[in-house]
Order: structure tokens, then C-alpha cells, then sequence
């Protein structure tokens, strides 16, 4: 299949469950593009790189070699061939991966790597950028939302219990710099269909989306 899936939304979501439930239904592979920033933003923290000084940042995007393995039922990310799936979702990742993502560079960067994984498609890709930018020609486009409250709930629930009001500001922070930023900015790409997932189970909105595939 040269089917690909664009899966776009804020933090929280579900575009993760949800991407990765699509590709298991439908036989397809998964690319969590979030994931490439996040290790990306691990390996800068652990060069010991400024992530707020851009141009700092520009001169390192370069150097990590960053793989992403695209199973939806085993998604990997390693940087120079080290396995950082867990260490990609700690607290100072959080904190510090919406200004790397704000820096050209990294974009351009990971882009490249993005398209590449995409290859010849069957694939179904989650990220804030993928029907606007990385590949507006997908056949399938989804925008991804839900309501603070509920975004919140899921992602300290998978956090194993985190401080609700805590993440909640965490997510909203990403959003407030995602949404603002002056290249690829989180929008509603054209011809995306906007699901929003609040009063929805993770199934429903699985078939929500395996149901646009073809229509
Ligand atoms: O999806 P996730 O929350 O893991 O993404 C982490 C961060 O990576 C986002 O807050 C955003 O700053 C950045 N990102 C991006 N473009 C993408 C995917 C993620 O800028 N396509």
C-alpha cells in the first residue's frame, strides 16, 4: 500500500493510541515525528547545549544520527543507535522540546529524515506538521483535538499519575509556543478533517478515521 495517513493535533489528543491503532488495523507502519524532536531535544540537553540559544542549537541539528523504527506495535527511537524511548518522555524533554522545535534548522533537519521514513507510504504519520508541510499530499488528513480537561486526564494517566493541574499547564505551554511559532506552526492543514476526540473512546475514534481510507 502507498497509503499515507496524516494524523495532526495538539499534545494529549490521543494521536498516539490513535495513530497506532490505525496502522495495526489497517496493516500499515507508524511514524511518530514527535518522538524524532524529542530525541533531538534528549540529545541537545545531554550535549550539554544551551536549547535556548537558536543558533547554538542550528550547529548541533546536524549531528545526531536519529532512527525511528516504524512497528506500531513496537515503536523504537534511538540516537547514534542508543534505544531513548523512555528517556524522550521525562520532564525536562517536556519542558525544553517546543523551543528546539521553533528552530529552523532542527525542522529542516528532521524533515528530511521524516520523508525518508515516509518512503514509497503505507504508512500512518502523527506529528502537528504532516498535512501542512512534511506531506500535504497524504490521502487521508486528520486534525486531532480534545479538550484541555480531557487531554490532561490521558496524558497523566499514562504518566502513571502525574499532577493533573501540573500537566495540564505543561501541555497548554507546549500548545501556547507550538501554535505561535513563526515556521510550521500547529494549524488545520487544507483538506483535514477535524475529529475531536472528547467524548469519544479511543475505538470510535480509530473508526472514525479507518472509515475516511477510501471515501
Ligand atoms: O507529539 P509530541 O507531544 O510527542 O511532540 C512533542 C513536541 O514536538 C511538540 O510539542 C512540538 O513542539 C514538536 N513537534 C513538532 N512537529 C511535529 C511533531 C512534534 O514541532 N511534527
Amino acid at each position: 500500500s502507498s497509503l499515507v495517513i496524516a494524523v495532526d493535533g495538539t499534545s494529549g489528543s490521543g494521536k498516539s493510541s490513535t495513530s497506532r491503532g490505525v496502522a495495526g488495523r489497517l496493516g500499515l507502519r507508524y511514524l511518530d515525528t514527535g518522538a524524532m524532536f524529542r530525541a533531538m531535544t534528549w540529545w541537545l540537553l545531554s550535549e550539554g547545549v544551551d536549547v535556548h540559544d537558536a543558533e547554538a542549537v542550528s550547529a548541533a541539528a546536524n549531528r545526531p544520527r536519529i532512527e525511528s523504527g516504524t512497528d506500531p506495535l513496537a515503536p523504537t527511537i534511538t540516537v547514534d543507535g542508543v534505544d531513548v524511548s523512555v528517556e524522550i518522555r521525562s520532564a525536562e524533554v517536556n519542558a525544553a522540546v517546543s523551543p528546539v522545535s521553533a528552530v529552523p534548522a532542527v525542522r529542516t533537519r528532521l524533515l528530511e529524515l521524516q520523508r525518508e521514513a515516509i518512503g514509497d507510504g503505507g504508512i500512518v504519520v502523527e506529528g502537528r506538521d504532516i498535512g501542512s508541510v512534511v506531506w500535504p499530499q497524504a490521502e487521508v488528513k486528520v486534525y486531532l483535538s480534545a479538550d484541555p480537561d480531557a487531554r490532561a486526564e490521558r496524558r497523566a494517566a499514562e504518566e502513571g499519575g502525574a499532577d493533573l493541574a501540573r500537566t495540564q499547564q505543561s501541555l497548554l505551554e507546549r500548545d501556547r509556543i507550538d501554535s505561535g511559532r513563526a515556521t510550521a506552526p500547529l494549524t488545520m492543514a487544507d483538506g483535514a478533517v477535524h475529529v475531536d476526540s472528547t467524548h469519544l473512546t479511543l475505538d470510535e475514534v480509530i473508526e472514525t478515521i479507518v472509515g475516511l481510507v477510501g471515501s
